[in-house]
């Protein structure tokens, strides 16, 4: 008997044991797991379209189901991936989805970040005053009754109650709060959101002091907002709030409601918030989504791949590679050759000079598109070996003879820097280069850099003329900012010029200093049966420079409703 108990003695001592540490694990709130306190109405409730991108998460974000959701089998009250909709009765992306995916990606990986997100559109403040609700529910229209009935006729307490649950798990942080287009007159919102945060700090036993609140404004004035008054209001909470931050709305993109934030205005949104929290906390934002551009890290495959040289029309020849153009123009003076390339190329350059008949000891002048490594970098070895002259558009030339270290973009990046190269002639937008009877004119479209060139010459084929444009470059390079570019202030109107230029000149033959600008694989294919008229190719330029133009006002515009307020 004795000893039986003795054994049960045991085996219960084990048990305890056992479980005493288990038990702990699970109740003690993991401090490196942040809670954010989401609420008020319906651009906090989201609603724009989910991007495929979106549709999978970092799973250090994660989100509380606000309901049992059977089709995605999650139960209220537990934690799963941030996949949107965040929330059961909302259907699109929302701020809290960029808030949440921009703070995972900007903060050390043994953070995680969890949302708890309730929103009930059309509704005043008053619907989270615990004291007042019901009387504000007792006036309110039927919908703004029943959405609140689905949260048990008490939003302020169904938040709190999974507030709750979450604190189990992990240490609320902070509150994002987006409400105030039904309070756009209020002069008494501020004093009302004090009470709102006041009652949470007090129901979930929180310190004032550690746990802000981000209040963002409504549609801005200068998206024509329906309810832009409500900023003037919201703008002063912080003088009755203390720990409460108000984030702008200045130029995030709205519906045509002008009351709701299109799904790429949330997203922006939520990186605002993010911003802020995140400086807070003592940390600087990190976007996951712009790494360094592949061609920083190594050349493209294409630019070293060898292409068949060919006539393309009278004395103009193409001498490249598959990825970068480079032109041979041929006169009984000797030779010209636009581009010189990396220094890679130059064997592959050398060779197809030599394939079509041409010496290539006989160019006498070397001209380029644009002062970028994939354009020049090859420029003084060329010199070298040919004794060409080296003319290049004056906003070029500084960098140039830098060896790329001026660049205003890639300065400071190693693959993009290369031998200085000597400029022997300056040129000037406009300017003639003439050798052996032939005519180019150096025309200044700049913006890809400060003096990107468009050549323009005329070619003679079967008795006719044709005006042939070999375009510089129109692209927006990833990361080149457009607005607030200390290192090239007047970028963007420089863009604006060189399409301005580019839709004036004469076009017969299109060309480029790539070869996907202007289709050349595709035109050299058809080439041997149909001929030089290949390259006549009017409507591709049009084409091919509206959709240039249209990228960079996208782009420009982007970058306007991203500039911080
Ligand atoms: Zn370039």
């Amino acid at each position: 008997m004795e000893v039986i108990l003795k054994k049960t003695k045991t085996i219960l001592f084990f048990l305890a044991v056992l479980l005493i540490p288990a038990a702990s694990l699970l109740a003690a709130p993991d401090p490196n797991f942040h809670i954010y306190l989401c609420f008020g109405q319906s651009n906090m409730e989201g609603g724009g379209k989910i991007e495929e991108t979106e549709k999978t998460v970092d799973s250090r974000f994660q989100v509380m189901a606000d309901f049992d959701v059977h089709e995605r089998n999650w139960k209220k009250g537990e934690w799963y991936d941030a996949i949107p909709p965040l929330t059961q009765r909302t259907k699109g992306i929302s701020l809290v989805d960029s808030f949440g995916r921009t703070m995972v990606a900007s903060l050390p990986k043994n953070i995680r970040v969890g949302v708890v997100k309730v929103g009930v559109s059309g509704t005043k403040i008053e619907l989270w005053d615990k004291d007042g609700f019901r009387e504000y529910l007792a006036t309110a229209d039927d919908w703004k009754v029943q959405i609140a009935n689905e949260y048990d006729g008490n939003p302020y307490e169904y938040l709190v109650s999974l507030a709750k649950i979450a604190q189990k798990s992990g240490v609320i942080k902070g509150i994002l709060l987006h409400q105030g287009e039904s309070n756009a007159t209020d002069k008494d919102w501020s004093k009302k959101v004090k009470k709102v945060y006041d009652d949470l700090m007090k129901d979930l036993n929180l310190k004032a002091e550690s746990v802000p609140l981000l209040a963002g404004e409504v549609v801005n004035a200068d998206q024509g907002g329906e309810k832009a008054s409500a900023n003037e209001i919201i703008k002063k909470l912080p003088e009755t709030l203390p720990n409460s931050y108000v984030i702008s709305s200045a130029g995030l993109p709205s519906n045509a409601d002008k009351l709701h934030f299109t799904a790429d205005g949330y997203r922006q949104f939520g990186k605002r918030y993010t911003e802020k929290m995140l400086s807070l906390l003592g940390y600087k934002i990190s976007d996951s989504k712009s790494p360094k551009p592949s061609f920083l890290v190594s050349h493209p495959q294409e630019w070293l791949e060898p292409f068949e040289p060919f006539k393309i029309a009278g004395n103009l020849y193409y001498v490249g590679t598959r990825g970068l153009a480079n032109y041979l123009i041929t006169t009984p003076k000797g030779h010209i050759l636009i581009n010189s390339d990396l220094e890679e190329n130059v064997p592959q350059i050398k060779a197809s000079v030599e394939k079509l008949g041409f010496k290539f000891s006989d160019i006498k002048i070397l001209l380029i598109s644009h002062g970028h490594w994939d354009h020049n970098a090859a420029s003084d070895t060329v010199k070298k070996l040919t004794g060409a002259k080296y003319m290049v558009m004056d906003a070029d030339v500084a960098n140039v003879e830098s060896g790329g270290r001026t660049d205003f973009e890639y300065g400071s990046e190693p693959i993009a820097l290369y031998k200085p190269t000597k400029v022997d002639r300056v040129l000037h937008d406009r300017d003639k280069v003439k050798l052996g009877g032939t005519v180019l004119t150096a025309n200044l479209t700049p913006g890809h850099t400060k003096g990107c060139t468009t050549w323009t010459l005329k070619v003679k084929e079967a008795g006719k003329t044709y005006n042939a444009v070999i375009i510089g470059s129109p692209n927006v390079n990833p990361g080149y900012r457009l607005i607030n570019n200390e290192s090239y202030p007047n970028i963007a109107e420089d863009y604006e010029k060189m399409f301005r230029v580019l839709k004036s000149l004469p076009v017969d033959i299109f060309l480029g200093s790539h070869g996907n600008y202007f289709g050349m694989e595709a035109k050299y294919a058809r080439l041997s049966r149909e001929g030089f008229s290949v390259f006549i190719d009017r409507e591709g330029y049009n084409q091919y420079v509206t959709s240039k133009e249209i990228e960079f006002r996208k782009e420009l515009a982007r970058q306007k409703a991203a500039l911080p307020k």
